[in-house]
């Protein structure tokens, strides 16, 4: 316990990037299973949706929806950056961009770096994701920021170029990554830095489920190095700071589903002349939004209308100040996702709950040409993996009370007794916690919002699930009717 000689609590917030909670077996990642069973296992996570990477990040720092932060979707459109097309988040010099074109900030609410830096905790970061998704988990660096592309500060930038000689190039694998990242971190942050918090976002098995499916012999491969990885990580944490004096929180951005078909959304547009071209700007397609330029934006009822019957097309959502035009609409606000950078038109693809041939329930339509993907409304990529195990944890729980990745920056915030900011709409997961209640004695409730569409084929119903808990809704899924 050399690192920890007054045995504060150190809170460990770990992110695998894209981890299905039922990919969690005792075959699969045995420690990790071992640490569901001697903790809490959250089995009714949720992902903020649109259910991708970059939306979640910024859920995760914040304790906030989409609507609230800011980071609507994977991509956005902000024709002052680029009028002809949508800029990947993943792309940490477009965030910047965006903070400075807006007066400063790209987030519009507190995020945790900085609650615990005005209370005088320290945060260090770390991440083997997109430098984007790395840099939306403190963007306004109140700590060392370090992923394996680049570092924030500068200061620190520099010092892990003194000390590694160079970061890695884009040839380097999710192994080298990870790898790079734990050194630093390791190496480096922990004995210079004497965090509080540890944040470390690990990019699989996001990148190899994308690539081979889920639970095809090559993820679960990826898995078991993965577990094996973090146990040893966990033992070197035990011996400097102390067993007893951990707590952590592991999780996933969102869940996971197998595509079932391809469709290119942007030649259905022009095929059916709402748009010029596939690359043309007057709709301008994202991961799950259409935004409308120009004379598109007064052809928005016939564009909804050609949408509401599309098959692919499993959600839409409109932006809540056009509803007046397309009042049968679901607002954006039904996802918790309406804000200035909003689109339009946000849609998800339509899902099923079909298996793939390794067995794994969740099916969806996408453009992409990848074996598997998130983003939709489906269940199987909203429900997303929570185990916390640690100081001040229950022992042994199995909790199918709602909670949501949201909710687990309030929570820390309690659990360094530090009161979280107003803005923070999470909620403070108190059934987790060994003087709290037990999850079973919580009162769960669900609701739904249904929207109708009158299509050439018939009417389509749109509904929205939520589960309830203490005056919070967690959205669960939307289903559109074929
Ligand atoms: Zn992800």
């Amino acid at each position: 316990m050399a690192e920890n000689p007054d045995n504060r609590q150190i809170i460990l917030l770990v992110v695998w990037d894209g981890l299905r909670p039922d990919m969690i077996t005792a075959e699969r990642t045995p420690f990790l299973y071992r640490m569901a069973q001697q903790g809490v296992f959250c089995r009714a996570n949720h992902a903020v949706f649109p259910t991708a990477t970059r939306i979640n990040s910024a859920a995760l720092t914040t304790g906030c929806y989409p609507g609230q932060h800011g980071i609507v979707d994977n991509e956005l459109y902000i024709p002052s950056i680029d009028a002809q097309q949508a800029v990947s988040c993943a792309d940490w010099t477009f965030l910047q961009k965006l903070a400075d074109l807006e007066g400063g900030r790209l987030l519009d609410v507190p995020t945790l770096g900085e609650v615990l830096q005005g209370a005088g905790k320290k945060m260090v970061s770390v991440g083997s994701g997109s430098p984007g998704t790395t840099y939306l988990t403190d963007p306004t660096i109140t700590g060392p920021v370090v992923n394996w592309a680049t570092a924030w500060p500068h200061s620190a930038k520099a010092e892990i170029e003194r000390r590694y000689g160079s970061f890695l190039s884009l040839e380097a694998t999710s192994a080298e990554r990870n790898q790079f990242i734990f050194q630093v971190l390791q190496d480096y942050l922990m004995p210079e830095y004497q965090p509080d918090l540890i944040r470390i976002w690990l990019t699989e098995p996001d990148h190899s489920q994308h690539q081979h499916g889920l639970a095809s012999p090559e993820v679960v491969a990826i898995l078991a190095d993965l577990d094996q990885h973090f146990e040893r990580f966990w033992g070197d944490l035990e011996e400097r700071y102390g067993q007893e004096n951990l707590t952590c929180f592991l999780l996933s951005d969102h869940g996971f589903t197998t595509i079932s078909k391809r469709v290119d959304p942007d030649q259905a547009l022009v095929e059916a002349g709402f748009k010029a071209s596939p690359t043309s700007n007057d709709i301008v397609r994202t991961s799950n939004s259409f935004y409308l330029t120009g004379s598109a934006q007064d052809r928005l009822g016939d564009i909804v209308r050609f949408l509401q019957g599309e098959p692919w097309v499993g959600a839409l959502f409109l932006r809540d100040d056009l509803l007046e035009a397309c009042p049968e609409m679901m607002p954006q606000s039904a996802v918790f996702g309406n804000h200035r950078r909003s689109s339009e038109i946000m849609f998800a693809y339509q899902w099923s709950a079909a298996e793939n041939a390794h067995g794994i329930p969740g099916y969806t339509i996408d453009a992409s040409s990848m074996a598997a993907t998130h983003g939709s409304a489906s269940p199987y990529a909203i429900n997303n993996t929570l185990v916390v195990w640690g100081k001040g944890i229950k022992q042994g729980a199995v909790s199918t009370v709602p909670c949501s990745i949201i909710d687990l920056a309030p929570t820390i915030l309690h659990l360094f007794e530090i009161k979280p900011p107003r803005e923070m709409v999470g909620r403070f997961l108190y059934e987790l916690l060994e003087e709290g209640p037990l999850p079973e004695a919580l009162v769960v409730t669900q609701d739904t919002w249904e929207a109708t569409y009158q299509t050439a084929a018939g009417l389509r119903h749109q509904i929205a699930t939520y589960s309830k808990v203490g005056g919070y809704r967690y959205l669960d899924q939307v289903r559109l009717s074929p």
